[in-house]
């Protein structure tokens, strides 16, 4: 990137948004790019004319929540400009008879939940409590261990106010459930990791707060079908979570060693009880650990620096199998079993090995685990260090559809461009 090139482009930005734009002094290394220029638009209208101005540059943006999740995907190609949504905060509309909810992309997820709360509704997103942004949150769309009461992240989207590369701005779906005439575009952009649009501000459907909610912990026995008896828990009526883990890195479980089990039930109580009465029957529980499922759910998210973090879809049925491939000395496994995802953390060996014998070891075992169990494996984080010719994604089916979607919502690429799958 030419100085001049970025100087106009800096020059460009000011023009629209004065102090809003910047010099970053020194570089900001984010997500393999090197910034040296940021931006953040106070509105809608802001945010597109920037984007107009940037794409007349044809100056690539890697954009911005609250920044919490920047390492995930593919290192972004050629941007030199930060486009920060951290100013499109705020709840535009909160209607608490119908439970739903509009507000800015930059809003903290925190923020949002403490507002529907005192209406007694939750909001169906549950990432861990490090300050993420709604916009980040569903651009990642990465669910934890309570989707299987709360949904995917993509259900509690209502409608989407989104900004194109053109400056453009998209409305699809609103706050009515089924109010979608055609195809249900705002479903296209959640997850889509800001490749094809900037998510300006969001609808969303909220669900009622329950009123019974019990968890309970087991220790159980790998012989006495741990993964079974999960997977029947998990499909009891009231589960909204379970979750199934092992010791830490350092301890060799084995096939005979036993799993812990947390699985939440929530909802009316005779039904939380009941399911949680069903688990118990001729099993002892053990203490709580602090956090119960938060606790789950925050181990899940936790950084691995110097490690490699990666998430594995499978058939529910063939969980165990998955678990079997990757256990051993250095992983850290957690399971859900519906919908089943293996979160499986690799400890780089300290015994002085070549950082990059013990990756390309621990990619081998991942991509032969995706032939041998058609599993689909997403990297939540790579090393630092790690060579810049992997894709995280592992590619993707459809991926000239995928192209050609790209080619048609931001034709000069210059939205997180290479960030996504296949390099999109
Ligand atoms: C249990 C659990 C564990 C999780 N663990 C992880 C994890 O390990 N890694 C992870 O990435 N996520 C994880 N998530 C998802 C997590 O909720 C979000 O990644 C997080 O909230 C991001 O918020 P942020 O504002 O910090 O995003 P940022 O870090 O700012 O951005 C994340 C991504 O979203 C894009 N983005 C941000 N805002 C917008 C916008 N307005 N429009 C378009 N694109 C945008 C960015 O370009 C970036 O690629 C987890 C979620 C759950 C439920």
């Amino acid at each position: 990137m030419g100085v001049s090139k970025n100087s106009s482009c800096l020059e460009a930005l000011r023009a629209v948004v004065g102090d809003g734009a910047f010099a970053l002094e020194p570089a900001r290394v984010v997500a393999g790019g090197r910034l040296v220029t940021e931006v953040a638009p106070k509105n809608a209208e802001e945010l597109s004319a920037c984007l107009r101005a940037l794409t007349a540059e044809g100056e690539a943006v890697l954009v911005e929540g609250a920044g919490t999740q920047m390492n995930y995907g593919n290192p972004v190609e050629g941007a030199a400009t930060l486009l920060s949504c951290r100013h499109l905060s705020g709840v535009v509309e909160f209607d608490s008879a119908d439970g739903v909810i509009q507000a800015g992309a930059g809003t903290p997820l925190r923020e949002l939940a403490k507002v529907v709360a005192t209406e007694g509704w939750l909001l169906p997103l549950d990432p861990p409590d490090r300050g993420g942004s709604l916009g980040g949150t569903l651009a990642t769309a990465v669910s934890g261990p309570r989707e299987r009461g709360l949904g995917p992240v993509r259900d509690a989207v209502l409608g989407l106010d989104t900004v194109l590369a053109s400056g453009d701005r998209a409305r699809c779906g609103a706050r009515v459930v089924k109010n979608v005439t055609g195809y249900d575009m705002a479903k296209l952009y959640v997850g889509s990791l800001g490749t094809l649009g900037v998510i300006e501000k969001a609808w969303l459907r909220l669900k009622p707060v329950p009123a019974s909610c019990r968890v309970v912990e087991l220790e159980v026995p790998r012989t006495e079908g741990a993964f079974e008896l999960a997977l029947a828990a998990a499909r009891r009526g009231s589960a909204r979570g379970v979750g199934l883990r092992a010791g830490d890195a350092n301890s060799l479980e084995g096939p005979g060693g036993s799993l812990r089990l947390v699985a939440e039930f929530a909802g009316e109580a005779p039904a939380t009880e009941a399911d949680a009465g069903w688990l118990l029957r001729g099993r002892t529980a053990c203490a709580p650990a602090e956090g119960g499922m938060d606790a789950v759910r925050d181990l899940q998210g936790r950084p691995l620096p110097g490690g490699l973090r990666a998430r594995v879809h499978v058939l529910p049925l063939r969980l165990a199998e998955a678990w079997q491939c990757l256990e051993g000395p250095g992983v850290e496994l957690l399971a859900y079993p519906e919908p089943a995802v293996l979160h499986a953390r690799f400890v780089p060996r300290s015994d002085g090995a070549e950082d990059f014998v013990w990756l390309d070891e621990v990619l081998g075992r991942l991509d032969a685990m995706r032939h041998s169990l058609g599993a689909e494996v997403v990297i939540d984080e790579l090393p630092e260090a790690a060579p810049g010719d992997h894709d995280v994604f592992w590619g993707a089916a459809n991926l000239g559809l995928m192209r050609a979607l790209k080619d048609r919502f931001d034709p000069s690429r210059i939205l997180n461009p290479g960030r996504f799958a296949g390099r999109i």
